[in-house]
């Protein structure tokens, strides 16, 4: 099957044509997410246009057009049904409408993560395994679930899709979500600045030389010896250890799939939680594998295929 796959992100939408398991084409644009959707869409007709030309195809040679979304989104219905403080026009925009007028296809949406899993279980780190969660660790964390080959998503299209919002600290800060102590609330790319502004010491850190800490900085100064860099990056790491087990108490998985921007550190994260999930989830089947995502930027848009050929409810 050949279908077009856009991934929204919150500073790019990266779309492509995709045939089976690879990216025949994919074109990313810059965008302000705060500014809505709306705005976007024509700009994603032009890019899906260029890419036509490039790769030779018709947008008609494509099966359909899946699109992943940073929000709580039910499939079922095609519609956005909550957003995060990104792309706040979007449970307004009827998107099999768009789909059908602007580029005359069938279209399916569903949440980002969900997508990326998607990719991950068809073409990556997840391969033939029916029973995988995945944690996104980024900018907010993405904590997905597949039982059984499918795709958890609920009554309300909500379940399996928010185990980066499991509370991990119950006296913990206020989350974007309205819950306290979110696991992203207290090891996330946006939440990283709030911690090491209440972290003690940390105007005499090496970080402090820095205008915006982000995980890249963090892992590099605790790898020079910072002391509070050292202390920061091993209490997000206790985090997302926390946060694993909750994911395989919740939903009984197999494997685990680890992704986002912080797999850059991989081989920092990937032993600590392989081995604080063997020590202490509780599995008496056997032991959950702890994998790192192998597609990327790209698992999102080689999530397309498996959502379209898959049979909804
Ligand atoms: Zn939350």
């Amino acid at each position: 099957m050949r279908a077009l796959a856009i991934d929204l992100g919150g500073s790019h939408a990266n779309c492509g044509i995709v045939e089976e398991r690879a990216i025949l084409a994919n074109d990313a644009i810059a965008v302000d997410c705060a500014e809505g959707l709306r705005p976007l869409l024509p700009l994603i007709v032009d890019t899906f246009d260029q890419l036509a030309k490039r790769t030779k195809l018709s947008l008609a040679d494509c099966k359909g057009v899946a699109v992943g979304f940073p929000g709580l989104v039910d499939a079922r219905v095609g519609r956005v049904l909550s957003t995060n403080a990104k792309y706040e026009d979007a449970p307004k925009v009827d998107f099999a409408a768009w789909g059908r007028e602007a580029l005359g296809l069938p279209l399916r949406i569903e949440n980002d993560a969900r997508m990326a899993l998607l990719g991950e279980c068809y073409a990556g780190a997840a391969m033939g395994v029916t029973e995988v969660v995945m944690m996104t660790l980024g900018t907010g964390i993405g904590g997905v679930a597949m039982i059984e080959g499918r795709l958890l998503r609920g009554k309300h299209a909500q379940a399996g899709c928010l185990g980066g919002h499991f509370p991990i600290l119950f006296t913990g800060r206020c989350c974007t979500c309205g819950a306290i102590g979110c696991a992203e609330a207290e090891a996330a790319g946006w939440s990283l600045p709030l911690i090491l502004r209440e972290w003690p010491g940390a105007s005499g850190s090496t970080l402090s030389k820095y205008q915006k800490v982000g995980f890249k900085e963090l892992f590099e100064e605790a790898a020079a010896g910072d002391e509070v860099a050292l202390a920061v990056r091993d209490r997000c790491l206790s985090v997302w250890c926390a946060d694993a087990i909750a994911l395989v108490h919740a939903y009984d998985p197999e494997v685990i799939v680890i992704g986002g921007g912080v797999m850059k550190s991989a081989a920092n994260i990937i032993p600590i939680i392989q081995s604080h999930v063997r020590k202490h989830a509780w599995t008496p089947w056997g032991k959950v594998q702890v994998r790192a995502a192998e597609l990327g930027n790209d698992a999102a848009l080689l999530g397309a295929v498996p959502l379209l050929s898959e049979k909804l409810d």
